[in-house]
């Protein structure tokens, strides 16, 4: 555990507490968990927290203007305000496996909540939690140094400086990282991204976060230069990060040895798994994969990834397995493939306790019958019986909310498979 030294002052109904100790495990739990180590700013009407670098991270309103007293904005390593919110705590957690539903101010495959960017209080505190910051700075002039400087550290670390930081996170990785495993929900999205690769074998039609690259990977000269920056740009809130994602859309297709190579890179120079200096526990790693880039993998890599420490998550992007559907979303692989592939995820969910093979399928009223019949076969009648392992993420084709019908087929569909079944939102970093 990192040792911070913990400080508190308090005057007038300002309440400041250095270095906090939260969680040191991502849990699914129904109120609001803070993990890692962190600061709380607190005003009358606002909570602010901050990383070990004294950066913003969290914000809630206090009182009846804020929309609910367990809902709250984060904002990304990628300098993006999400709001999380309880979706009036129906169906949330059966639909995303989580309890709070992060609403994005971007466009996605949205499939539930409002649009809480337009409510009054959160829009407010968006746009001025650095004023606000400064009107503190103003009422506790009279505070120790020690507090004093934290709050000179938080206003230097202003939109524009985390704007710039975002911006060096991009370079780094060779662009921005467009969209995130869908496990990576575990740790409430909060990985380092190291790119391994950049691009994808197929460019499929449906797909909306591609890129015009073509498939390549990063030199392992190249990929330990971008892991050192990380350690820099990262700096003292390493601590509370135990987790990796090797981008970007096909990590699996890297060569096995330069995936295993980034991936102990990682954790040494990150230091991941270091107890001694880590406030949270554990450490994980995740990737996407392709049909083709499963198929093709060694057992060897499976074996490699089992003996190192932590969890390892691999996303494949099966995305049905009716051929008419394939081909309606301009993805070349076929159906046997897709079955193949599947049942190979199965049997690496069976023989290897610390890797969890997930997969990923459309939903969308425009695609047909037989694309849902032949996914209920997988995910039912190809299943000889109920397991907690291998995650189906279901990601809605449009960037709208999904249909009621689709919806409650969503329900049938999870009541009938026995593998979990959930809805995946596609979240950038
Ligand atoms: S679905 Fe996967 S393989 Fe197809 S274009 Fe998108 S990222 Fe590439």
């Amino acid at each position: 555990m990192s040792k911070q030294l913990s400080c508190e002052f308090a005057c007038n109904g300002d309440r400041l507490r250095l270095f906090r100790i939260g969680a040191d495990r991502y849990e699914k739990v129904s109120y609001p968990q803070r993990c890692g180590i962190y600061s709380e700013v607190e005003t009358r009407d606002t909570i602010f927290h901050f990383n070990l670098n004294h950066e913003i991270i969290r914000a809630a309103g206090k009182g009846k203007s804020w929309p609910h007293p367990q809902e709250w904005l984060k904002r990304t390593v990628g300098n993006d305000w999400i709001y999380y919110s309880t979706g009036g705590y129906t169906g949330v957690f059966e639909t995303t496996g989580e309890f709070y539903l992060p609403n994005l101010p971007y466009p996605t495959n949205k499939f539930m909540g409002g649009n809480p960017f337009q409510n009054p209080a959160v829009e407010h505190l968006m746009k001025n939690w650095h004023p606000l910051l400064a009107e503190l700075r103003v009422r506790i002039d009279s505070a120790p140094a020690a507090i004093l400087d934290f709050v000179d550290t938080l206003l230097a670390n202003g939109p524009a400086a985390l704007s710039e930081k975002a911006e060096r996170l991009a370079r780094i990785n060779g662009g921005r990282v467009s969209v995130l495993p869908p496990d990576t929900r575990h740790v409430d999205y909060n990985v380092i991204p190291v790119s391994v690769s950049s691009g994808c074998l197929h460019k499929c039609r449906f797909c909306r976060v591609k890129n015009n690259v073509p498939f390549s990977t990063r030199t392992s000269r190249e990929i330990t230069d971008q892991i050192e920056q990380l350690r820099t740009l990262y700096d003292r809130d390493l601590a509370n990060q135990n987790s990796i994602f090797l981008g970007d859309h096909d990590g699996l297709q890297a060569d096995p040895d330069l995936l295993v190579f980034a991936i102990e890179k990682a954790q040494d120079v990150l230091r991941l798994c270091n107890s001694d200096s880590a406030s949270m526990r554990g450490s994980n790693i995740f990737l996407f994969g392709s049909v083709a880039a499963l198929l093709g993998a060694p057992p060897s890599l499976f074996t490699a990834l089992e003996q190192l420490p932590g969890n390892s998550y691999i996303n494949i992007g099966l995305e049905s397995a009716d051929q008419e559907t394939l081909d309606y979303l301009g993805k070349p692989q076929s159906k046997n493939e897709v079955m193949e592939a599947f049942d190979l995820m199965q049997e690496i969910n069976r023989n290897y306790k610390s890797i969890e093979m997930t997969a990923n399928f459309v939903i969308g009223d425009i695609l047909c019958q037989n694309h849902y019949n032949s996914l209920l076969s997988l995910v039912r009648d190809r299943i000889p019986r109920t397991t907690g392992k291998g995650c189906i993420y279901l990601s809605p084709l449009e960037n709208k909310d999904v249909s009621r019908w689709r919806l409650f087929d969503f329900y049938r569909f999870k009541r009938l498979s026995r593998l979990p079944l959930f809805l995946y939102l596609i979240q950038r970093l």
